[in-house]
């Protein structure tokens, strides 16, 4: 931004360095610039007066034209107001301040037509608007009659420096006026006309000053594309950038491993989503790019027979291939369910965890360098730099958001032609998020849960329900399932939260004694090992009810667990409840989830509790989600190192115009991969200019 724009506010009139100040703090509004790009949040249409007569109090705000008739002050002490009478013929209308009365009183003149606007009220049949805007009503200025009047966000602090909406819109006003003629076009001429949209000028003045609703839709809607397109335009621009400076290994031959799977190993049909998937993994992994891709598939989709069959595309084409899990549970179930698999494959395959012994540590620590292992399975403990291959050809994360991207790279820089990388993620993100956050990956979605499975069963009951609950679990037992009841545990160092736990097992013992039933806990704050032995003890069938807290949220596979109990499901989020209903339905029998809540819930937690009754899909699960949280809270989005601070756009309402932008972005890319033409001058310079925030992780996934 240069010229006027980017003069410090402090200069505009009636602003002052103090007032600058605190818009500089609390709003990070420093230039006119910023000002300009500080957005409304809403507008009220002022377009319209009201009659009197005609006012309910459905109307939001309203404004009323009409002569003050005359004021008094009414009640004592805290109860103490100023009414004033407003009639326009047709009514009187009641305009009420407790505050400021003595200002109000002393500006304020009886006998004068005034513009009263505000939210109206009624009692007894007397329509009143307390604490009105209130305007002088002058003939002929066009100004005051028939506009649309923007709102915008402000804070305590700034309202105690009288910076109120209705000021920053005065302030808007004078840099509109300085800055007016100097606001360059940040869109190439040619899209600007094949879109049809509004110049940047014109949509600036017109998002703080519409002149009317057409033209706001029009100013909105250009600001916004302009906003995710310049996002779009960047990460794919970034893709092509590492396509050009990377070349991936060129998987072109389907072998032996992969065909003896395919014909005489694989123990089920893949389904049509699965077989897709590979198909484009194998695409990906043959056309001479380096692969990043993150493969989406809600929980018991099947994403580690995907991770199996692209390793084994890799081991066909001579390369050694790994594959990460974020604990050793996680780990130790891809490492017992690939061997299965696998059956007698001769595929030389080895788990490595924390808790690998040293000299078995050592041996695969060789093998791996000598090339004599074809796949490692593991944790972390894959990321020390002692452990190297001949030939890494393929990383595969398991659910990636639990990594952080430094240790991504780790792995990225273990071969010298950097590996393919696949990672998976069994929490569904909304569409439009993920082409956001993961926007220069290629995503793959697995949209459908193998043939079979019975979709569970979700119900809310209140506390009250809690014995029902309980004959149900002894029936379910009584039928040979299993069940796990959770506790929700906000952050590992309340001691409340454990309280909660501990009486919750308590209680449970007491309804579920021994010697009939055998109950095992689990939690975060218990050792690796004792948790893994609680873990191993609940799948080896030693116990019926597993009392546990969110630990249990991650992979986890005991297909004999047929009910889920969440205690206090109104303290989840969304994305967790449904993961944690993802640990049961994973075998033949019928599952059940059961959302236990008080009777008071708010808006939020009913909308949460009535999405999981009624979808088992983690991509609506999802679209929810981010509704109500926003898109910045989602969980896995966190750690992509991408800052959310969108000023106009909004991904949860505006996926159409995002979906469009990155359209058009990825055919300019294609045609222009590094933005060289000077048809695409613009372009390139405003890449430049955006902030770095977006960019830093992009080429480490
Ligand atoms: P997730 O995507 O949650 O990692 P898994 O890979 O653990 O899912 O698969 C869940 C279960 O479904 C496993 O027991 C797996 O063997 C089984 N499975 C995977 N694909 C199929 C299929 N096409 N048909 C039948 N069962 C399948
Ligand atoms: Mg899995």
């Amino acid at each position: 931004m240069a010229g006027i724009l980017a003069q410090d506010i402090k200069f505009l009139p009636g602003m002052g360095p103090r007032k600058a100040l605190v818009l500089n703090q609390e709003l990070k509004v420093f230039t006119l610039g910023d000002l300009i790009y500080y957005f409304p949040y809403k507008y009220v249409d002022r377009t319209k007066f009201y009659t009197i007569k005609e006012i309910t109090t459905l109307l939001p705000y309203i404004q009323v034209k009409g002569k003050l008739m005359g004021m008094e002050v009414i009640g004592i002490g805290r109860n103490q107001r100023l009414v004033g009478y407003l009639n326009d013929g047709t009514g009187v209308l009641e305009l009420i301040w407790f505050q400021g009365i003595k200002f109000i009183t002393q500006t304020v003149k009886t006998g004068v037509e005034y513009i009263a606007f505000g939210k109206p009220t009624e009692f007894n049949g007397q329509f009143s608007i307390v604490h009105p805007e209130l305007d002088e009503y002058v003939p002929d200025s066009t100004k005051k009659e028939g506009y649309i009047q923007a709102f915008y966000n402000t804070s305590e602090k700034l309202k105690s420096n009288f910076i109120h909406s209705k000021n920053i819109l005065k302030f808007q006003y004078a840099a509109l006026q300085l800055a007016r003629g100097t606001i360059f076009e940040s869109m190439p001429g040619w899209l600007v006309q094949k879109l049809g949209m509004l110049g940047l000028e014109s949509a600036l003045i017109n998002i703080h000053f519409p002149q009317n609703p057409q033209v706001l839709r029009d100013a909105e809607y250009r600001l916004k594309f302009e906003e995710l397109f310049y996002i779009q335009l960047k990460l794919l621009h970034l893709k092509a950038d590492r396509y050009k400076k990377f070349k991936g290994h060129v998987f072109t031959k389907v072998g032996n491993y992969f065909n003896d799977f395919f014909y005489s190993h694989l123990p089920f049909e893949l389904t049509n989503a699965q077989k897709r998937v590979i198909r484009e993994i194998r695409k990906d992994m043959g056309s001479g790019r380096q692969m990043n891709r993150l493969l989406q598939g809600d929980v018991g989709s099947g994403k580690t027979m995907v991770a199996l069959m692209s390793a084994l595309i890799a081991m066909d084409n001579g390369f050694q291939c790994c594959l990460m899990a974020p604990t050793e549970i996680l780990a130790n179930q891809h490492f017992i369910s690939i061997q299965k698999f696998l059956g007698d494959m001769s595929v030389k395959v080895k788990l490595l965890t924390g808790s690998t012994k040293k000299g078995e540590r050592a041996i695969i620590h060789s093998d791996l360098l000598s090339g004599n292992l074809n796949l490692i399975i593991g944790t972390h403990a894959l990321l020390e730099d002692i452990v190297q291959f001949e030939s890494l050809g393929l990383v595969i994360i398991d659910e990636q958001h639990r990594f952080g991207v430094t240790q991504r790279a780790k792995l990225w820089r273990k071969n010298f032609v950097p590996p393919h990388v696949l990672v998976m993620t069994a929490t569904p993100i909304p569409r439009t998020l993920a082409m956001t956050v993961y926007g220069d990956l290629d995503v793959s979605v697995i949209d459908e849960l193998p043939p079979g499975r019975k979709p569970i069963r979700t119900v809310h009951y209140f506390e009250n329900k809690r014995a029902q609950t309980y004959d149900f679990i002894r029936n379910e037992i009584a039928e040979g399932r299993q069940i796990y009841i959770v506790y929700p545990l906000i952050s590992e160092s309340e001691k409340l939260d454990y309280k909660n736990l501990e009486e919750g097992y308590e209680q449970i013992i007491k309804a579920f004694p021994m010697p009939d039933y055998a109950i095992g806990m689990v939690h975060g704050r218990m050792k690796p090992a004792a948790k893994d032995l609680e873990m191993q003890r609940f799948k080896n069938r030693e116990t019926q009810i597993l009392v546990a807290t969110t630990v249990i949220e991650v992979g986890v596979d005991v297909p004999n667990a047929s009910v889920m109990i969440i205690e206090s499901s109104e303290r989840f989020g969304l994305s967790q409840l449904h993961q944690l209903r993802g640990r049961v339905g994973r075998g033949a029998e019928q599952s059940f989830c059961i959302l236990l809540s008080g009777f008071k819930l708010g808006a939020e937690s009913r909308k949460r509790i009535e999405t999981m009754v009624a979808t088992n899909d983690g991509f609506e699960i999802a679209e929810v989600d981010m509704r109500l949280r926003g898109p910045g809270d989602i969980e896995g989005t966190q750690q992509s190192g991408i800052a959310f601070d969108l000023k106009i756009s909004n991904l949860a309402k505006d996926g159409q115009i995002l979906q469009y932008a990155r359209d058009i972005a990825d055919s300019i890319i294609s045609q222009d991969p590094l933005l060289e033409q000077p048809l695409n001058d613009i372009l390139k310079k405003q890449l430049i200019a955006l902030k770095k925030n977006h960019l830093n992780w992009g080429s480490i996934s």
